[in-house]
């Protein structure tokens, strides 16, 4: 019998889990049993995928680097990439910002829901933590971002799953400076880190095995620790608007794929299924980040040289999906409680919501800290921040798990384009978990 495709097994894993998931929010001791002998596979799980992010950045990046025979060739990937990012970020604002003021999700809301909405949530711990969170990030001045990049002590950085970019920077330092001291010098060291780059794509492979189980448990989960139906059902317009922005953005990425990379978008899709699966499943795009680079490379043939940057890069500071997200909500909420938007603060939200998705971490609900520096930026008085949250958070999580989709599908995308625009689009080489299992049977 033919085995049923990865894609396929994981969907099926996260159907049952919600099906599961809304059983067990009937039945009394429901929500206890899914906590205490559901959730551990699926928190396992991305213990074991956020265990390879570091390894995996490091010897890609530096076998990436170290492969390039030529600087310069960096030099182009890295512009390019830079520039790609931001134009697509714009391109996802500006859909959220068209959306939201055509449809006006935040006008037709009573007072009843807007006071219903506060009570439960103003005064919550989930709230009340992003907006300190916000004003502990907003604290380091505009170039913070550029101080924070650069590590001082590199086991430290390693050693944190939140020092992503400066695990980059070093990777990057180390990568350039290889290809300086000349070939003979430097390949024990890259010989070192192909190998080592080829055991965590291995790694990969093993923990995908148990992604069907996984998801069954992260969304069983997530149904059961959801909030009030009702108030769920308030926020219907203001989530559709979201999701049919975000949806607008795959249709973007299908027809960029398809007219840059000369792509079918389909295959593109189908191809990167997993890592949308399980970005979803997640709401973490560096959780994600082992998977989508394992996609990108070996089913859909983008070189190394261009993926092991590219798409660490873009998990940390690529967020289209983010950034969409933050449009719509800042707008809903201003529309919410009646507070005047001129067209110079929609363009400060253009502005803000780009560096706010760029600073915004890639675990979940990090796009909601942001906001509240979107909001502050425009004006919104700091008295009312909580309330402003309060009026989105129900629906965070599930708008938390589409846009994170949209965010690495996002990176790969721009990975596709970078890597045809430099001639490094190849043929896939798929690599199977049992490969050389004979071998050690
Ligand atoms: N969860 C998102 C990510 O990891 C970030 C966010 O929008 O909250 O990509």
């Amino acid at each position: 019998m033919r085995k049923l495709e990865l894609h396929w097994q994981i969907l099926i894993g996260m159907l049952l889990g919600l099906v599961f998931g809304y059983i067990m929010t009937l039945v009394g001791g429901g929500k206890e049993f899914v906590l205490d002998w559901v959730k551990w596979l699926g928190t396992i799980f991305i213990k074991l995928l956020k265990l390879i992010a570091i390894p995996l950045i490091l010897a890609s990046l530096i076998k990436g680097i170290s492969d390039l025979k030529d600087i310069s060739k960096f030099r182009n990937i890295g512009i390019r990439t830079i520039a790609i990012y931001i134009s697509t970020t714009v391109v996802a604002i500006t859909i959220g910002l068209l959306l939201v003021n055509v449809i006006q999700p935040g006008d037709g809301i009573s007072d009843a829901t807007i006071s219903k909405l506060t009570n439960t949530y103003a005064n919550d711990s989930g709230v009340t933590s992003k907006i300190a969170e916000a004003s502990k990030q907003k604290s380091g001045g505009p170039l913070q971002f550029l101080v924070d990049m650069v590590p001082d002590n590199a086991f430290k950085a390693m050693s944190n799953n939140g020092l992503m970019l400066q695990v980059i920077f070093f990777s990057i330092a180390l990568g350039i400076s290889m290809l300086l001291i000349g070939e003979k010098k430097a390949k024990p060291l890259k010989d070192f880190f192909d190998s080592l780059n080829d055991v965590v794509l291995k790694m990969v492979d093993l923990i995908m095995l148990i992604a069907p189980f996984a998801v069954f448990s992260l969304l069983a989960n997530v149904v059961v620790s959801s909030g009030d139906p009702d108030l769920l059902l308030a926020l219907l317009k203001y989530a559709a608007v979201v999701v049919f922005g975000l949806m607008l953005m795959i249709v973007f990425y299908s027809m960029v794929v398809a007219v840059f990379t000369k792509k079918n978008p389909f295959w593109f899709l189908k191809q990167i299924s997993p890592a949308q699966l399980l970005a979803f499943s997640t709401s973490s795009s560096a959780a994600t980040l082992p998977v989508t680079m394992e996609r990108v490379e070996e089913h859909i043939g983008v070189d190394k040289e261009v993926s092991s940057f590219v798409l660490p890069v873009g998990a940390t500071i690529n967020m289209d999906g983010t950034s969409l997200y933050q449009g719509v909500a800042a707008v809903f909420i201003a529309q919410a409680l009646a507070f005047d938007l001129s067209f110079a603060d929609q363009l400060t939200i253009v502005l803000t919501a780009l560096l706010a998705s760029i600073g915004s971490a890639a675990v979940p609900g990090a796009g909601m800290v942001m906001l509240v520096i979107v909001l502050e930026a425009i004006g919104f008085p700091g008295d009312k921040l909580a309330i402003g949250l309060a009026l989105i958070f129900a629906v965070d999580r599930p708008l938390d798990m589409c846009r994170t989709v949209v965010n690495i599908t996002g990176d790969a995308t721009v990975s596709m384009m970078v890597a045809k625009s430099v001639g490094k689009l190849g043929k896939p080489k798929v690599k199977n978990w049992d490969d050389h299992l004979d071998e050690v049977k």
